[in-house]
């Protein structure tokens, strides 16, 4: 399973749907692809191979966007199938999110948010964190980040997760418990992969998120790193990566 994310002044689907390939190595059920075309969030997604999304995606959605995010994922909640697949809209269509990992408490989460009007068309655990992070977002009025810190202090499990917002789009946010996350930085260009391999050719510095770090990427303005815990601002280390 694996992550994909790109945001910058260039095409984000072809990067994402190499980076994807690149890390197929890695084991997968099903893909899927989520581009922001400057109106619109487009979404196409699968059960079966970075292969097959590619055929359906082309059919079905045009590939323009310089913001998109690409998944695999190895099903733990709800069998592999297209509509379990990544990425995952909110409630609103605002939101949408890709996920590596498992949330434990996501039945009981789930339970509190259908009681708050919430409806889920997947079996996943995925589709319950995106909504928490949009019912915290509305109910305290707060930015992306914070709703993401807030919900996922909510949370037991492990995750990677790569979150934007179709009303904000010029940032990606991003955290980590327990699944890789790496965040390759280039000239107003930033590129999000589960390990390096998907944007090694585009750029050799790159930050490494511990277990427990969050970080907003923001086309143009950087990236900034907090842990989820405490909300403490935390200074990055930008490796230097060898080619
Ligand atoms: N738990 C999530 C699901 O079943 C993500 C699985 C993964 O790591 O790909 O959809």
């Amino acid at each position: 399973c694996g992550i994909v994310g790109y945001i910058g002044h260039r095409e984000a689907y072809p990067i994402v749907l190499k980076g994807l390939k690149r890390l197929e190595y890695r084991g997968y059920d099903s893909a899927g692809i989520a581009l922001y075309d400057g109106k619109d969030i487009k979404l196409s997604k699968t059960k079966g191979k970075v292969a097959d999304l590619e055929k359906r995606l082309l059919k079905e959605i045009p590939t323009k966007g310089t913001i998109g995010i690409g998944h695999t994922r190895w099903a733990t909640h709800g069998v592999p199938n297209d509509v379990n697949s990544h990425p995952h809209y909110s409630n609103s269509g605002n939101l949408v999110m890709i996920h590596n990992g498992i949330i434990e408490n996501y039945d009981a989460l789930r339970k509190e948010l259908i009681n708050r009007g919430y409806t889920f068309t997947s079996e996943t655990d995925t589709e319950v964190l995106v909504n928490l992070i949009e019912d915290v977002k509305t109910k305290e009025n707060v930015k992306l980040g914070k709703a993401v810190q807030i919900a996922l202090n909510q949370t037991i499990g492990a995750y990677a997760i790569a979150v934007f917002d179709k009303q904000k789009p010029d940032e990606i946010v991003v955290a980590r418990l327990g699944s890789p996350l790496a965040i390759g930085v280039g000239e107003d260009e930033f590129f999000i992969a589960s390990d390096a391999s998907p944007f090694i050719e585009y750029t050799n510095n790159a930050i490494y998120l511990e277990d427990g770090e969050m970080a907003v990427v923001r086309r143009n303005k950087g990236v900034k790193v907090r842990s989820i815990k405490d909300d403490k601002l935390v200074d990055p280390y930008l490796q230097e990566l060898q080619i």
